[in-house]
């Protein structure tokens, strides 16, 4: 390859920035031209393309968000919009993207290389660890640290006045920063899309907290959480523990800004260079990932498809510490 271009998609994530820098500069290192796209696809589509060097990305390697920014593109889910974002390619001479985001982001350039044989390889960035083939994604350590930090400083309130906590965390549809944001911040109960929770369980575990002399509590509820939502679980457990002084906590956006993580800079470090370095040895149409420590590269359909399992022993253990 002699020119590629990158881009940063869908909901940002911390250690974005550090992934892109190690794509212009493993790119640059090996004499590879490199175009930064604004915007996500949007940029592809409506010819918004920078030259790359290695001082295009001093300074960011620390910084949170995306310097190229991201955007949700609905035109290139249509094939006019793609026909658009092929041309420009053609016109810079563009022979491989890579490709920051998430299950989306990579649905796109699958469309993309199959529809128009530009090669395309993807790196997982966000923060909901939902993607297959990689043990993390970038953006979830930093992500699971401000959480972490949040509940810390919520306990501290929730002890003073002996209140009982909800507390909302991101995951979208994965229970991952839930669970361990949850087990780290010693959390009464945990609720997550991968497992059945039920009322009666959390009331059980209300009660055996009284009992044991538990004046406060946090319980940690993913966003995707299927028994019902924050308020309702606040309300109903207000009904049967009258007496409890309730309160709701969203952490919100909080979770997806921020000074990635020394973990995220590493990580992001390490699958940039891989994305560049997968493109050089003829990869297409995979994500690079990282697997107990080395570099894998996985087919993008697969990758979207299937997904990383719950650790059930931090499941077990959360619950026996809580006791
Ligand atoms: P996150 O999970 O962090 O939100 P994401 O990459 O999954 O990130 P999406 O908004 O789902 O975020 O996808 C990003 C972009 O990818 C979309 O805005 C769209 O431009 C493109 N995309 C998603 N699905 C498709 C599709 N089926 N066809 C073409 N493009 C798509």
């Amino acid at each position: 390859v002699k020119k590629i271009a990158v881009l940063t998609s869908g909901g940002d994530s911390p250690g974005m920035n550090a992934a892109l820098r190690a794509v212009v500069r493993t790119a640059n290192y090996y004499n590879i031209e490199c175009y930064g796209v604004r915007e996500g696809y949007n940029g592809l589509i409506h010819d918004d393309f920078l030259k790359m060097g290695p001082r295009s990305v001093k300074n960011i390697i620390n910084q949170g968000g995306t310097i190229l920014k991201s955007a949700r593109s609905m035109e290139f889910k249509t094939k006019e919009g793609r026909q658009k974002a092929y041309d420009n390619c053609v016109k810079y001479g563009i022979e491989a993207l890579v490709c920051i985001g998430g299950d989306g982001t990579f649905t796109g350039a699958k469309i993309f290389n199959e529809e128009f044989g530009i090669k395309v390889i993807g790196v997982p960035g966000t923060i909901d660890n939902d993607i297959f083939g990689t043990d993390n994604t970038i953006g979830y350590d930093t992500a699971l640290n401000t959480a972490m930090d949040a509940i810390d400083k919520i306990r501290d309130t929730a002890t003073s006045h002996n209140r009982v906590f909800f507390v909302e965390v991101m995951g979208r549809d994965a229970g991952f920063i839930a669970l361990n944001s949850g087990l780290a911040t010693g959390a009464l109960d945990i609720l997550i899309p991968e497992k059945k929770d039920s009322m009666d369980e959390l009331f059980a575990n209300f009660r055996n907290a009284e009992k044991t002399g538990k004046a406060s509590s946090i319980v940690v509820v993913a966003e995707g959480e299927k028994l019902a939502n924050i308020y309702e679980l606040a309300e109903q457990t207000k009904k049967e523990f009258p007496d409890y002084d309730i309160r709701v906590a969203i952490l919100g956006h909080i979770q997806r800004g921020g000074s990635p993580s020394c973990a995220d800079r590493v990580l992001a470090s390490r699958l940039g260079y891989g994305a560049v370095v997968g493109l050089m040895e003829g990869q297409n149409n995979v994500m690079a990932g990282m697997r107990s420590n080395d570099i894998v590269y996985t087919e993008i359909e697969e990758a979207i498809k299937k997904h990383n399992e719950i650790n059930k022993d931090l499941l077990l253990i959360s619950e026996i510490l809580a006791i």
